[in-house]
């Protein structure tokens, strides 16, 4: 080991020298960072390729997704390769803080929330269990937006993370390939992320693609010395890569949208079939022995007719051999029922800029359309509800059902809802192409790099085996009368409930109690997410506690983070709304010893990383079946936290596997939901007879609350009680659940005063949250859809 040691400081100091002509004495923390990042680069750089070369002769899988959520490399990297401790000791012994260097990394945040982050855990998943599998995607310049919060409002800037990844982000320039658009080729660079095990020799890749003209100049413009027609034509090629769209859960059917869509999919699988042609024969006989690919809710579905295209055309496939085939290597995971997050394109846009992939879409559509009528030759009703292509809009989700061999939703209440409600026309058909597969989180980046202390107390009790077999965390139940233990792991949560009070202390200027309960929502901002009923319970509490109508209430510090998409109106009305309870609460010195309300800016996943840890309560109180599964749900209950949340989405599962009695479970269910919308739901009821309620919302309205002439209150008020949009009022129940969440909310506050009960209750949520780690999603992906097996090198 001293022989790694040595070298790594050597090594370090060269690469500094190499990049920035510095000695250490003279480095930043971020020069530094990179030093140390090639540093590792070159450690494992061995075993990457020898992984690619063992990958590419197996059976291997392809995770298209036009999101990757990856946060910062370096921590998580050490700790996978076992070597955080050492790296740590060797800056310490040269006087250089662990933690600032870390700190120094931009997050990787080509993503927008859960659907990317599930894929990178997904990614770490698959390297920690050796499988053969790689992602594909694009490589946005600017990923999602940094958030600040100027006076209540959120406020969009762009970040250029590529100034800073460098280091983890290496471009392959010949293996490039020239994707083609009816009006521009592109030439689609890659760039490959290793992606390092955990405690394993094998280093899986993440290949995300960057657009390039095919020229540096278009000549003929150049000749002519029409310099701006040039920049244009090459600025219009770059743009495909230029940005993530910042919508989450809704689909914006833009033209820049459908080529991103396109070049990545075109892209990976012109690479996916070089490869195929270069190392396993090229008998097409043979192309889905080897190779599967999930795509990660619709985004990619184009990718089934561009590999019918290019099956086709390329290969002089026929058309049944290349259904076929596609019907063999794709499968698909659906990820919301949410109505406004269906992917739906206007069939000219295809047809302007891929007309060859339209016309195949056609073909799909006609073949299935006789099909369709052969089995329900009297049932038009059923039969235009499943076509490929209605009113001009080409269905992607239809067309991924209708090819792929398997669908899957993301958690048990998810898959039964698309089974037997939202898709139950297509599970009639294909019943064995449905399946189930909750989501998961990685130990490693969510416990193991996040929460160092919580670590080594499980280490200590059951050793360190649990970070890669979560299964066995259920051994720590036997500590859950140890007083010892508990009264540890409440240590640990107020060791980083100080963190995170530094981090808002330094981020929001508000200065927290650490002692107080940490009441934590944090997650995209979101209508159905109900931000909103959190927020009307904390403005009902003010007021109550205002009157002197609560004797004690256990001081709480409520906690949000989350971003809203830029052209999403209500959400950042939302926003101003947390920030203005949080501007009165604050301020208010009868209170203010009691509650607090912190809006943490920016959320991402470094600050997830001190949020998680440092949480009591993780709020997850979506409408019910609204929220298709959840994974900060996991986060929070691996550590520590007891949830208070809706019977929805994989909260269900967490209720199974934990016990009712561990968590705060309230509000309707889907079956009462379903119930109310057929009988009529009134939310008006709710705010005349449910006491405080109507005083809550017209805080909104009656100058108790300022929105500096938004009219954001007005608006968010408006939808919930008269609706607005085409929408019925309060289409999420959130004034229907009010005073359930009100009753368990104040159960939950005085529960929490017997600490040791808490402890035990919170602790029994880490023993059973094992079943939430991505290792056992990925495993069966693995076993069930893919037919993967692992392999070592
Ligand atoms: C986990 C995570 C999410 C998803 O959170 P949900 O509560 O499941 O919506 C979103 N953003 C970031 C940065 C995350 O780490």
């Amino acid at each position: 080991m001293q022989d790694v040691r040595d070298k790594i400081i050597s090594e370090t100091l060269k690469n500094i020298k190499i990049d920035f002509t510095k000695r250490l004495h003279d480095a930043n923390t971020f020069e530094i960072y990179q030093g140390i990042s090639k540093t590792l680069l070159g450690y494992f750089a061995e075993n990457w390729t020898k992984s690619n070369e063992l990958y590419r002769k197996n059976r291997r899988v392809y995770y298209f997704s036009a999101e990757f959520l990856m946060g910062r490399s370096l921590g998580n990297s050490l700790v996978n390769l076992g070597l955080q401790e050492d790296v740590e000791g060797l800056l310490k012994d040269i006087g250089i803080n662990y933690n600032e260097v870390e700190e120094a990394e931009a997050d990787g945040g080509l993503g927008n929330g859960g659907l990317g982050r599930l894929a990178s855990c997904f990614l770490d998943s698959m390297a920690t269990l050796n499988l053969p599998g790689q992602g594909y995607g694009i490589r946005y310049k600017n990923g999602i937006f940094k958030q600040e919060i100027e006076n209540g409002f959120q406020k969009e800037y762009p970040v250029n993370w590529i100034k800073y990844k460098i280091a983890w982000s290496i471009p392959k320039f010949s293996e490039e390939v020239i994707v083609e658009f009816t009006d521009m080729e592109v030439r689609a660079i890659p760039y490959d992320t290793p992606i390092i095990g955990y405690k394993t020799d094998n280093i899986n890749t993440l290949r995300l693609w960057e657009a390039h003209p095919l020229e540096d100049l278009n000549i003929e413009a150049f000749n002519d010395q029409k310099y701006d027609e040039a920049v244009k034509c090459r600025n219009r090629v770059k743009d495909i890569s230029r940005i993530l769209y910042p919508n989450d859960s809704t689909s914006e059917g833009k033209k820049l949208r459908l080529r991103q869509q396109y070049f990545f999919v075109s892209a990976s699988l012109q690479d996916i079939i070089r490869n195929f042609k270069k190392y396993n024969g090229g008998d097409f006989n043979n192309f889905s022995k080897y190779i599967a690919i999930q795509l990660n809710d619709t985004h990619p579905v184009v990718a089934i007719p561009e590999l019918m295209r290019l099956l086709m055309d390329m290969e002089k496939l026929s058309w049944e051999e290349s259904f076929k085939i596609c019907n063999e290597v794709f499968s698909y995971t659906n990820h919301t029922i949410l109505a406004e997050a269906s992917e739906k394109w206007w069939v000219d846009f295809y047809k302007e800029l891929i007309p060859r992939v339209y016309e195949i879409i056609v073909e799909m559509d006609k073949k299935w359309r006789g099909k369709l009528l052969e089995l329900f030759p009297n049932d038009e009703g059923r039969r235009k509800d499943m076509v490929l292509i209605k009113d001009n809009m080409i269905q992607m989700a239809h067309m991924a059902i209708y090819t792929c061999h398997t669908v899957n939703g993301v958690a048990k209440l998810h898959s039964e809802l698309l089974k037997y409600r939202e898709l139950k026309n297509w599970a009639e058909i294909y019943p064995e192409k449905f399946q189930n597969k909750t989501n998961g989180i990685t130990p490693r980046r969510w416990v193991a790099v996040s929460n160092k202390p919580l670590t080594k107390l499980i280490n200590r009790l059951i050793g360190k085996k649990w970070i890669i077999h979560s299964e066995e965390l259920k051994r720590l139940e036997e500590y859950g009368e140890h007083i010892d233990v508990l009264r540890r792991f409440l240590e640990i949560k107020n060791e980083k409930k100080k963190e995170l009070g530094d981090f808002i202390r330094k981020t929001t200027g508000i200065e927290v109690n650490t002692d107080s309960i940490f009441d934590v929502q944090v997650k995209r901002i979101h209508e159905y997410k109900r931000q909103t009923l959190n927020i009307l319970y904390i403005l009902d509490l003010y007021f109550r506690l205002k009157e002197g109508k609560i004797r004690e209430y256990y001081p709480t510090t409520f906690i949000f983070a989350g971003k809203a998409a830029p052209g999403y109106f209500r959400a950042k009305g939302i926003i101003k709304l947390i920030n203005e309870v949080a501007r009165i609460v604050n301020n208010d010195k009868d209170v203010n010893d009691k509650i607090k309300v912190v809006f943490i800016p920016d959320f991402k996943v470094s600050s997830g990383e001190k949020i998680y840890p440092a949480a009591d309560v993780s709020v997850q109180i979506s409408t019910a079946g609204k929220e298709a599964s959840g994974t900060g749900n996991m986060k929070f209950m691996m550590n520590g936290a007891i949830t208070l949340g809706t019977f929805d989405g994989a909260n269900v599962e967490i209720v199974e596997e934990a016990g009712r009695e561990n968590e705060y479970i309230f509000g309707l269910t889907v079956e009462e939901i379903t119930t109310l919308e057929k009988e009529g739901y009134n939310p008006k009821e709710y705010y005349e007879n449910v006491e405080g309620l109507k005083r809550a919302m017209d805080a909104l309205v009656d100058g108790t609350l300022n929105d500096e002439n938004s009219g954001m209150f007005k608006e968010l008020y408006t939808s919930i009680l008269e609706g607005a949009d085409w929408h019925k009022p309060d289409q999420y129940f959130v004034l229907g659940d009010f005073q359930e969440f009100r009753t368990i909310r104040d159960k939950l506050n005085n529960d929490y005063r017997d600490k040791i009960e808490w402890a035990k209750k919170a602790w029994l949520n880490i023993c059973n949250s094992g079943k939430f780690s991505s290792d056992r999603t990925i495993h069966d992906y693995a076993k069930e859809i893919w037919k993967i097996e692992p392999k070592r090198v």
